[in-house]
């Protein structure tokens, strides 16, 4: 089976589907569009063999941007719950800081089956159950995917001027880019990749404490005994219904598993954290069709900033496939969503100014950065020293060295600043403060530490190349940054 087009997207998820709604829309359906997934339609989007795992929660604004940008609306089944925002607690639950604002509950099998509809309106042609294995290359630049239809095994070709890579974390396109290029092609999974996993549960109430379960917030709980290198949630889908799970960095696991002299999995340690939620009884896999399918399930989620470069002759990366979500919370689909609109803007004006090699599609790294991706390096650091921290001393520095401001910066999905760390005149004259440090002066020296490697993180990310010729300066001087902070916190 041949076809030939103007942009094939690899993926079906929420970056290759919005993605694709992009460039018909920016087009005003003048370009063609085709859009392949390894699901059948009924399973559109699915990640894995165990379903469409996630934590389902996106902020109102990421999602509302996308809808305004491409005029599609949510809502009723793929929106089931919506919530005020995202708590952050202390591993001893006696700190809480509001990580995010308004969001929404997705129901991850259901939003595609949403997508389609618009992909349909939109002229997007969807390929379904085919399995895209290689690139096509011809004189150093893509132009175009091979694979398979699953039902038959007939081998299929789709010829194009640009190809997008939205086919997951997991993405053998990316890996196996068969031309030269700047993209990165592995991530260095013992550091960068969690392993994460959680159950969509019915329960019952057992009692009011709010630190385990409210139905109007999405909770996390940062605990290294529970998730050594990463962070347990409990986000609400209704009264009575919630995501729950937890990830982890295996290294991190491992490490813990000695200490302790035990042998826990990633598996053993969701159900111990559904089985010491105070809040519900009678906990089970939610019922109903909405859910079947997708009640259980584990995958792998990267935790970098993203892919230093996203562009190549005839081919970009998106979503989780260019390391997209935020390495502090791994949130990948607000990312996803607000770079599917960026890139169908620089896909629609490369093809139609009939320049889609690496110079032409190069304005979707700067705009990306500009836009979202100019932070992600600073979370990155910020993550790796959290990473290190046993549960007190989380607890201490929340407790003693987060200040109003820093829980604005978060709000704002900014780097906190730690200003009571580094406000010269605020040392000198708060001596409850001056005592706390000298409790912890290697915490409070670490954290006033990633605040100042964030400031030069970021004021790197706004000298990003406007065109690839200054890169392999821009990116030494990323990487002796980042070294730094590596070797501190290894
Ligand atoms: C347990 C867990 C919890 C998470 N919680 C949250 C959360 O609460 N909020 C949040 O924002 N993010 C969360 N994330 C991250 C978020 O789910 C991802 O960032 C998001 O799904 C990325 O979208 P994507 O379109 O890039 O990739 P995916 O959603 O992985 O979609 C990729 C699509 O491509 C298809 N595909 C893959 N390979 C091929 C191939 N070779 N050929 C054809 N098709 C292919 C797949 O079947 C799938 O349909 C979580 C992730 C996990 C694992």
């Amino acid at each position: 089976m041949e076809y030939e087009c103007d942009v094939v997207v690899v993926g079906g998820g929420p970056a290759g589907s919005h993605t694709a709604m992009a460039v018909a829309k920016f087009s005003n359906q003048n370009l063609r569009v085709i859009l392949v997934d390894r699901n059948p339609p009924g399973e559109f989007g699915k990640k894995t063999r165990r379903g469409w795992s996630c934590g389902d929660a996106v902020s109102k604004r990421s999602l509302d941007t996308v809808c305004n940008s491409l005029n599609i609306s949510y809502s009723y089944p793929e929106i089931e719950h919506e919530v005020d925002g995202v708590l952050v607690y202390s591993p001893d639950h006696e700190v809480k800081v509001l990580f995010d604002g308004e969001g929404y509950m997705l129901n991850r099998k259901l939003w595609p089956q949403k997508q389609r509809e618009y992909l349909e309106r939109f002229g997007v042609e969807v390929l379904y159950q085919i399995d895209a294995r290689t690139l096509l290359s011809e004189n150093g630049r893509i132009v175009g995917v091979a694979g398979l239809r699953l039902s038959d095994q007939t081998p299929v070709r789709v010829r194009a001027r640009v190809v997008v890579d939205a086919s997951g974390s997991a993405s053998v396109l990316r890996a196996h880019i068969p031309i030269d290029t700047l993209i990165e092609r592995e991530i260095d999974k013992e550091n960068d990749m969690e392993a994460t996993g959680r159950y969509i549960l019915d329960f019952e109430r057992a009692g009011d404490d709010e630190t385990w379960f409210d139905p109007r917030y999405c909770i996390i709980h940062l605990d290294q005994y529970l998730a050594p290198g990463g962070y347990c949630w409990v986000f609400p889908k209704g009264e009575s219904k919630m995501n729950v799970g937890l990830g982890v960095q295996r290294k991190a696991l491992e490490r813990r598993n000695r200490a302790y002299g035990k042998e826990d999995t990633l598996v053993s340690l969701i159900d111990e954290y559904v089985r010491r939620n105070k809040a519900i009884r009678n906990a089970r896999l939610a019922a109903g069709s909405q859910d079947s399918g997708n009640e259980y399930s584990t995958w792998q989620v990267p935790v970098r900033r993203q892919n230093d470069c996203m562009v190549a002759n005839g081919f970009v990366i998106i979503g989780d496939a260019a390391w997209m979500p935020r390495p502090i919370d791994a949130g990948g689909m607000g990312p996803a969503l607000y770079a599917s609109v960026i890139l169908g803007k620089v896909l629609v004006e490369a093809v139609e100014s009939n320049d889609t090699s690496e110079d032409g599609l190069w304005k979707y790294n700067v705009d990306y950065v500009h836009a979202y991706g100019y932070q992600m390096a600073s979370f990155e650091v910020l993550r790796r020293y959290l990473q290190t921290l046993p549960n007190e001393k989380i607890d201490f520095g929340m407790r003693y060295f987060l200040s109003q401001d820093d829980i604005e910066s978060i709000k704002r999905r900014e780097h906190p600043r730690f200003p009571r760390l580094s406000n010269l005149i605020r040392l000198l004259t708060d001596g409850e403060l001056r005592s706390r440090i000298r409790q912890e002066p290697q915490l409070a020296r670490n954290l006033k530490f990633t605040a100042d490697k964030s400031r030069k993180l970021i004021k790197l990310y706004m000298e990003y190349p406007e065109m690839k010729g200054g890169f392999q300066d821009w990116v030494k001087r990323l990487r002796r940054e980042l070294n730094e902070a590596y070797q501190r916190f290894s």
